[in-house]
Protein backbone atom coordinates (compact mmCIF):
# COMPACT_ATOMS: atom_id res chain seq x y z
CA UNK A 1 0.00 0.00 0.00
CA UNK A 2 1.44 3.42 -1.13
CA UNK A 3 -0.52 5.49 0.73
CA UNK A 4 0.31 3.79 3.91
CA UNK A 5 4.13 3.33 3.13
CA UNK A 6 4.05 6.91 2.41
CA UNK A 7 2.54 8.24 5.62
CA UNK A 8 4.73 5.98 7.61
CA UNK A 9 7.61 7.66 5.83
CA UNK A 10 6.38 11.19 7.01
CA UNK A 11 4.41 10.81 10.10
CA UNK A 12 6.55 8.20 11.50
CA UNK A 13 8.62 8.77 13.98
CA UNK A 14 11.78 6.44 14.93
CA UNK A 15 12.18 6.11 18.67
CA UNK A 16 14.70 3.67 18.51
CA UNK A 17 15.93 0.52 16.39
CA UNK A 18 13.20 -1.46 17.81
CA UNK A 19 10.50 1.18 17.94
CA UNK A 20 8.71 3.19 15.74
CA UNK A 21 6.16 5.74 16.82
CA UNK A 22 2.98 5.73 14.62
CA UNK A 23 0.47 7.66 16.75
CA UNK A 24 -0.38 10.28 13.82
CA UNK A 25 -1.66 7.26 11.94
CA UNK A 26 -2.44 3.88 13.72
CA UNK A 27 -2.17 4.74 17.56
CA UNK A 28 -3.44 7.99 18.55
CA UNK A 29 -5.29 9.48 15.63
CA UNK A 30 -7.17 7.66 12.76
CA UNK A 31 -7.32 8.81 9.44
CA UNK A 32 -10.44 7.20 8.78
CA UNK A 33 -10.20 6.95 4.63
CA UNK A 34 -7.09 5.46 4.70
CA UNK A 35 -7.75 2.71 7.48
CA UNK A 36 -11.18 1.73 5.44
CA UNK A 37 -8.58 1.22 2.86
CA UNK A 38 -6.60 -0.91 4.83
CA UNK A 39 -9.58 -2.96 5.85
CA UNK A 40 -10.64 -3.13 2.06
CA UNK A 41 -7.10 -4.75 1.25
CA UNK A 42 -7.03 -7.73 3.97
CA UNK A 43 -11.04 -8.09 3.56
CA UNK A 44 -9.51 -8.85 -0.70
CA UNK A 45 -6.80 -10.72 0.83
CA UNK A 46 -9.30 -12.96 3.14
CA UNK A 47 -12.37 -12.66 0.78
CA UNK A 48 -12.38 -16.56 0.04
CA UNK A 49 -11.50 -17.57 3.50
CA UNK A 50 -15.07 -17.81 5.00
CA UNK A 51 -14.38 -15.52 7.52
CA UNK A 52 -17.34 -15.53 10.47
CA UNK A 53 -15.36 -13.44 13.04
CA UNK A 54 -12.90 -10.70 13.37
CA UNK A 55 -11.04 -10.64 16.28
CA UNK A 56 -8.26 -8.26 18.03
CA UNK A 57 -6.76 -6.98 20.95
CA UNK A 58 -8.10 -3.47 22.28
CA UNK A 59 -7.01 -0.63 21.60
CA UNK A 60 -4.98 -0.23 18.60
CA UNK A 61 -6.34 -2.98 16.05
CA UNK A 62 -9.44 -1.85 16.31
CA UNK A 63 -10.17 0.70 13.95
CA UNK A 64 -8.49 -1.65 11.11
CA UNK A 65 -10.11 -4.54 12.83
CA UNK A 66 -13.48 -2.89 12.23
CA UNK A 67 -12.94 -1.70 8.77
CA UNK A 68 -12.04 -5.59 7.55
CA UNK A 69 -15.15 -6.79 9.64
CA UNK A 70 -16.91 -4.09 7.90
CA UNK A 71 -16.07 -5.10 4.46
CA UNK A 72 -16.46 -8.59 5.25
CA UNK A 73 -19.87 -8.25 6.58
CA UNK A 74 -19.19 -9.74 9.82
CA UNK A 75 -19.23 -8.82 13.86
CA UNK A 76 -15.67 -8.22 15.10
CA UNK A 77 -14.71 -9.18 18.65
CA UNK A 78 -12.07 -7.39 20.84
CA UNK A 79 -10.14 -9.21 23.41
CA UNK A 80 -10.19 -7.05 26.38
CA UNK A 81 -6.99 -6.18 28.67
CA UNK A 82 -6.62 -7.06 31.95
CA UNK A 83 -3.96 -6.40 34.48
CA UNK A 84 -5.35 -8.95 37.04
CA UNK A 85 -7.59 -11.56 36.45
CA UNK A 86 -10.24 -12.58 39.06
CA UNK A 87 -12.11 -15.76 38.45
CA UNK A 88 -14.19 -15.44 35.04
CA UNK A 89 -15.01 -18.96 34.22
CA UNK A 90 -16.89 -17.87 30.86
CA UNK A 91 -13.55 -15.91 29.75
CA UNK A 92 -10.97 -17.42 27.42
CA UNK A 93 -7.31 -16.07 29.28
CA UNK A 94 -3.95 -15.00 28.06
CA UNK A 95 -1.45 -13.79 29.57
CA UNK A 96 1.03 -11.81 27.66
CA UNK A 97 4.27 -9.14 27.75
CA UNK A 98 3.21 -6.00 26.32
CA UNK A 99 5.70 -4.83 23.76
CA UNK A 100 5.83 -1.31 24.63
CA UNK A 101 3.91 -0.71 27.66
CA UNK A 102 7.09 -3.38 29.20
CA UNK A 103 4.39 -5.19 31.57
CA UNK A 104 2.19 -8.34 31.55
CA UNK A 105 -1.56 -8.18 30.92
CA UNK A 106 -4.17 -10.68 30.52
CA UNK A 107 -6.47 -10.54 27.25
CA UNK A 108 -9.37 -12.14 27.55
CA UNK A 109 -12.98 -12.87 25.20
CA UNK A 110 -15.76 -14.03 26.37
CA UNK A 111 -16.99 -17.79 25.05
CA UNK A 112 -20.08 -16.35 24.19
CA UNK A 113 -18.13 -14.63 21.37
CA UNK A 114 -16.40 -17.41 19.83
CA UNK A 115 -17.52 -20.59 19.14
CA UNK A 116 -15.80 -24.03 18.12
CA UNK A 117 -18.25 -22.69 14.58
CA UNK A 118 -16.38 -19.70 13.92
CA UNK A 119 -13.66 -19.25 11.15
CA UNK A 120 -11.42 -16.34 12.64
CA UNK A 121 -9.75 -13.54 10.48
CA UNK A 122 -7.04 -11.93 13.95
CA UNK A 123 -6.38 -8.58 12.79
CA UNK A 124 -3.70 -6.49 14.53
CA UNK A 125 -1.66 -3.09 14.05
CA UNK A 126 1.95 -3.91 14.04
CA UNK A 127 3.73 -6.97 15.34
CA UNK A 128 7.14 -6.84 16.68
CA UNK A 129 7.81 -10.35 19.18
CA UNK A 130 4.44 -11.97 18.44
CA UNK A 131 3.41 -12.19 22.07
CA UNK A 132 0.00 -10.62 21.77
CA UNK A 133 -0.69 -12.43 18.61
CA UNK A 134 0.75 -15.98 19.62
CA UNK A 135 -1.71 -14.66 23.08
CA UNK A 136 -4.87 -14.78 20.34
CA UNK A 137 -4.02 -17.70 18.60
CA UNK A 138 -4.17 -19.74 21.46
CA UNK A 139 -7.45 -18.29 22.88
CA UNK A 140 -9.16 -19.45 19.77
CA UNK A 141 -7.54 -22.64 19.45
CA UNK A 142 -9.05 -23.13 22.74
CA UNK A 143 -12.25 -21.64 22.00
CA UNK A 144 -12.58 -24.40 19.05
CA UNK A 145 -12.76 -21.75 16.33
CA UNK A 146 -10.59 -22.31 13.26
CA UNK A 147 -8.32 -19.58 12.81
CA UNK A 148 -8.22 -19.04 9.05
CA UNK A 149 -5.21 -16.29 8.95
CA UNK A 150 -3.70 -12.80 10.59
CA UNK A 151 -3.80 -9.74 8.98
CA UNK A 152 -1.22 -7.04 10.44
CA UNK A 153 -0.56 -3.42 9.12
CA UNK A 154 3.18 -3.29 9.82
CA UNK A 155 5.43 -5.77 9.69
CA UNK A 156 8.50 -5.10 11.51
CA UNK A 157 10.97 -8.20 9.23
CA UNK A 158 13.59 -7.64 12.01
CA UNK A 159 11.67 -9.19 14.89
CA UNK A 160 10.37 -12.98 15.40
CA UNK A 161 6.88 -12.42 15.27
CA UNK A 162 5.93 -12.63 11.77
CA UNK A 163 8.14 -15.57 10.83
CA UNK A 164 7.28 -17.51 14.11
CA UNK A 165 3.73 -17.39 13.46
CA UNK A 166 4.26 -18.43 9.75
CA UNK A 167 6.51 -21.42 10.72
CA UNK A 168 3.61 -22.35 13.07
CA UNK A 169 1.30 -22.70 9.64
CA UNK A 170 -0.56 -19.35 10.21
CA UNK A 171 -1.51 -17.29 7.05
CA UNK A 172 -0.02 -13.59 8.13
CA UNK A 173 -0.60 -11.13 5.56
CA UNK A 174 1.33 -7.52 6.17
CA UNK A 175 0.62 -4.44 4.01
CA UNK A 176 3.80 -2.61 5.12
CA UNK A 177 6.94 -4.64 6.06
CA UNK A 178 9.82 -2.48 7.40
CA UNK A 179 13.08 -3.99 7.60
CA UNK A 180 15.11 -1.74 9.78
CA UNK A 181 14.92 0.82 11.90
CA UNK A 182 18.49 1.69 12.22
CA UNK A 183 20.39 4.61 12.02
CA UNK A 184 16.89 6.56 12.88
CA UNK A 185 15.71 5.18 9.74
CA UNK A 186 12.93 3.67 8.15
CA UNK A 187 13.84 0.65 5.77
CA UNK A 188 11.36 -0.96 4.10
CA UNK A 189 11.42 -4.38 3.30
CA UNK A 190 9.60 -4.38 -0.40
P1 LIG B 1 4.28 -8.06 20.00
O1 LIG B 1 3.30 -8.73 20.93
O2 LIG B 1 4.19 -8.57 18.58
O3 LIG B 1 5.68 -8.03 20.52
O4 LIG B 1 3.83 -6.53 19.93
C1 LIG B 1 2.61 -6.21 19.34
C2 LIG B 1 1.93 -5.03 19.96
O5 LIG B 1 2.84 -4.11 20.55
C3 LIG B 1 1.20 -4.28 18.85
O6 LIG B 1 -0.17 -4.52 18.98
C4 LIG B 1 1.54 -2.84 19.04
O7 LIG B 1 0.46 -2.15 19.60
C5 LIG B 1 2.72 -2.82 19.98
N1 LIG B 1 3.97 -2.52 19.25
C6 LIG B 1 4.95 -3.39 18.93
N2 LIG B 1 5.97 -2.77 18.31
C7 LIG B 1 5.59 -1.47 18.21
C8 LIG B 1 6.21 -0.30 17.63
O8 LIG B 1 7.32 -0.31 17.07
N3 LIG B 1 5.51 0.86 17.71
C9 LIG B 1 4.27 0.93 18.30
N4 LIG B 1 3.67 2.12 18.28
N5 LIG B 1 3.66 -0.14 18.84
C10 LIG B 1 4.31 -1.33 18.80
Amino acid sequence: MDKLKRQITEHGVVVSDQVLKLDALLNHQIDPQLTMEMGRQFAERFRDSEVTRVVTVESSGIAVAFATAYELGVPLVFARRKKTLLAEPDMLCERVPSFTKGIVTDILISREFLSPDDRVLFIDDIIANGDAARGLVKIIERSGAELVGAGIVVEKCFQPGASSLREQGVRLESLVRIASLADGRITFAD
